[in-house]
């Protein structure tokens, strides 16, 4: 099974190595028969090659089984003309991957801002407000004249139905309660008829269902998110309550997500390539381990192979000990020990070694 890594910017490399180095370990461990690859990809490729993803390494992302993508600087990236190809979201629309599923739990020992939480927000991948992608060409941002910008908001029923589906099934398999996102009270079309697709969807499931806007999720994620089990919502409404979530937990570098489609699925951490950190050996490379975690859990459901779910599994739990060893811990939880060293730690106890 080909899994191609792309390491990205910033504290890519780093963070990206740390899960490699796991999932290697957990190869060995399960016998997976996992063959890793690492392809060309940012501002490493856009000198090299002249574009942050060349046609090269997207020829081996359609022959690979899953990909691992570590954070990319796209603010800094050029023109997609000038090679600065947004290698996410070029990703998510060319592999459909509607599905962007972000847990967040409060892991033991780890300080978090609230008391409980374990939940996943099931965030729709491909439209939306996402103006560089949301378009079959061209952009949905554009400017008539010099004084005015438009941009343009796109939601389908296909889309909609997709991400919906996937909520339910995860609702399904945990608590059985689906919260609806949105903004319908001012998106009266769009997100209504986000909401009413979702509903659609969810009258298939014997689950309980209740909806919420968005400004109100913020703060009842404060609140009470122990009351809340999967929250199924629109591109960016989850991916801006789904940092927020990562960061109650304890910090952006815990929180983990796979992106899927029926046929494709990546790894990639929530949170971006913290240029403020990079190159210092100190980013905690838990949500790019529990993202590679991910993946072969997501592998092993798709292709009935246990296995693959045992060494999810274990990568999971392999990260709650380390997080709970003493001096285990990345500062920016208040430990001391590098990336290298945590994704090291990690690896063996995947191994079984403690
Ligand atoms: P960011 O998520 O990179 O960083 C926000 C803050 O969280 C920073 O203080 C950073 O140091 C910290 N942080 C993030 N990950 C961490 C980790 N693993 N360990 C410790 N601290 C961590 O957000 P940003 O600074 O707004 O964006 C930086 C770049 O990342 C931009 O170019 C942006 O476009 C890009 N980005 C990429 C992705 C992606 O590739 N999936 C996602 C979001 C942002």
């Amino acid at each position: 099974m080909k899994i191609l890594v792309l390491e990205g910017d910033g504290i890519g490399p780093d963070i990206v190595a740390a899960a490699v180095e796991v999932v290697k370990a957990a190869d060995r461990r399960f016998n997976l028969g996992l063959e890793l690859e690492v392809a060309d990809s940012g501002l490493s490729s856009l000198e090299k090659n002249g574009s942050t993803l060349p046609e090269e390494t997207w020829g081996k992302i359609l022959a690979a089984d899953g990909v691992i993508l570590g954070p990319c600087h796209t603010a800094i990236y050029p023109a997609p003309e000038e090679g600065g190809i947004n290698p996410s979201a070029r990703l998510r629309t060319g592999l459909d991957l509607y599905a962007n599923i972000r847990p967040s739990k409060i892991r033991p020992g780890v300080a978090a801002h609230v008391k409980e939480m374990d939940l996943i927000i099931a965030r729709e991948n491909t439209e939306g407000f996402y103006a560089d992608r949301n378009m079959h060409q061209g952009s949905g941002e554009f400017m008539p004249t010099e004084d005015m910008v438009l941009a343009i908001r796109k939601i389908t029923r296909r889309g909609s139905e997709q991400i919906a589906r996937q909520a339910c099934e995860l609702a399904t398999k945990r608590r059985g309660l689906l919260s609806i996102v949105h903004k319908a009270n001012v998106m009266k079309v769009s997100d209504g008829f986000f909401v009413d697709i979702c509903k659609e969807v969810a009258d298939d499931y014997k689950l309980e269902v209740d909806e919420y806007l968005v400004d109100a999720m913020a703060a009842l994620l404060v609140r009470k998110p122990d009351y809340f089990d999967v929250i199924v919502t629109t591109n960016m409404f989850g991916d801006i309550i789904s940092d927020l979530a990562a960061e109650l937990s304890g910090g952006l570098g815990l929180g983990p997500s796979v992106n899927a489609g029926d046929k494709y699925a990546m790894a990639q951490a929530a949170h971006g390539s913290a240029p403020d950190i990079a190159g210092q050996n100190i980013a905690n490379p838990t949500a790019m381990i529990l993202s590679a975690g991910m993946l072969l859990d997501t592998l092993g459901s798709r292709l009935s192979r246990p296995e693959l779910l045992e060494a999810a599994k274990q990568i999971d739990e392999a990260i709650d000990a380390q997080l709970n060893e003493k001096n285990g811990r990345t500062p920016d939880l208040g430990g001391h020990i590098g990336t290298d060293a945590f994704g090291a730690g990690v690896a063996e106890k995947v191994r079984g070694g403690t």
